[in-house]
């Protein structure tokens, strides 16, 4: 037996709101020797979340009695290969800092760092929906597509972070001019058009009146608006992901997040994208996660597997 994969794995999902930090019993599967979770604080500032991560960490030591080699670290954003500053972050306080630097100083042992779509497609190929239904998919595409839109590869049990550090951010790709003006600083991408924040500000603009995602959802046959907002994801849907497909052709396109819980992806939103790929059919299956929020903090311990 592979001893190596006998090891627990350490793992901490660094969210906006919360850190939640988990010690996996192996890389065989879900079994935890400890999770839980506290406030991130990032209202005080960079150096006080730094100080949080560390007293999570003393939190997992103290509760285990165990001491990590390594610990993987999900995060919003990017840490750049080159610089090794975070970019491209929507919680903009980890943005020009030097997060892995920082955590290893802290921390006194080394950190591996993926974005959290990254961590998303990792624990989704390794214990969700890829291992339960296709075992022996290889190449794997994995997308949240919540409130932002994030993606992450995953060849071989392995992310793909890019030379960059920008693989499989399907989200930043150019989508539709009508999306408007993106954070990172370019107009149109993916996210402007299809996140949960460009419907609702869709609908917005076009009835006058605010209404939740799922409130447009629901409505989606007896308000002209509503089924304008929907038409227009699923034809969007369909477009920008047909790249994803003539590129890479994965094994498996897994979507994650509120609007990848919407049905009609996966009837009218799967013609919208056969029209756009160059095939004459359309193979790829293209499915609904299984780990739910789980999947951020087991992609992080997996990042050390
Ligand atoms: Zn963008």
């Amino acid at each position: 037996m592979d001893t190596v994969s006998e090891k627990p794995l350490w793992g901490i999902d660094m969210g906006g709101t919360k850190l939640e930090g988990v010690v996996l019993k192996s890389v065989r599967g879900t079994e935890s020797i400890f999770r839980d979770r506290i406030p991130t604080e990032a209202d005080q500032g960079y150096d006080h979340v730094i100080t949080q991560v560390k007293k999570l960490v003393d939190l997992m030591k103290a509760k285990t009695g165990l001491k990590p080699e390594r610990i993987g670290f999900g995060t919003p954003g990017i840490s750049d290969p080159t610089s090794g500053l975070m970019k491209n972050c929507n919680s903009t306080i980890l943005n020009g800092k030097n997060l892995r630097a920082d955590l290893e100083t802290i921390l006194n042992l080394p950190v591996t760092l993926a974005n959290d779509a990254n961590c998303f497609a990792l624990a989704e190929t390794k214990f969700g929906v890829v291992k339960q239904k296709f075992p022996t998919a290889e190449v794997i595409f994995g997308v949240i597509m919540g409130s932002g839109v994030g993606g992450g590869i995953v060849v071989n049990g392995k992310v793909i972070n890019g030379l960059q550090g920008i693989g499989g951010e399907w989200g930043h790709n150019f989508s539709d001019e009508s999306g408007g003006p993106c954070y990172c600083g370019k107009t149109g991408c993916v996210e402007t058009v299809i996140s949960g924040t460009s419907l609702e500000r869709f609908y917005f603009e076009q009835s006058g009146n605010k209404k939740l995602l799922k409130d447009i959802v629901a409505d989606y046959k007896r308000d002209p608006v509503a089924q304008k907002t929907i038409e227009r994801l699923i034809h969007f849907f369909g477009l920008s992901l047909s790249v994803i497909i003539n590129i890479l052709d994965p094994d498996v396109i897994v979507i994650g997040g509120g609007v990848g819980n919407i049905d009609l992806l996966y009837g009218p939103g799967m013609e919208a994208l056969e029209k756009f790929v160059f095939n004459t059919r359309l193979e790829t299956p293209v499915v609904k996660p299984m780990l739910g929020d789980s999947a951020g903090v087991f992609g992080a311990a997996l990042l050390v597997s």
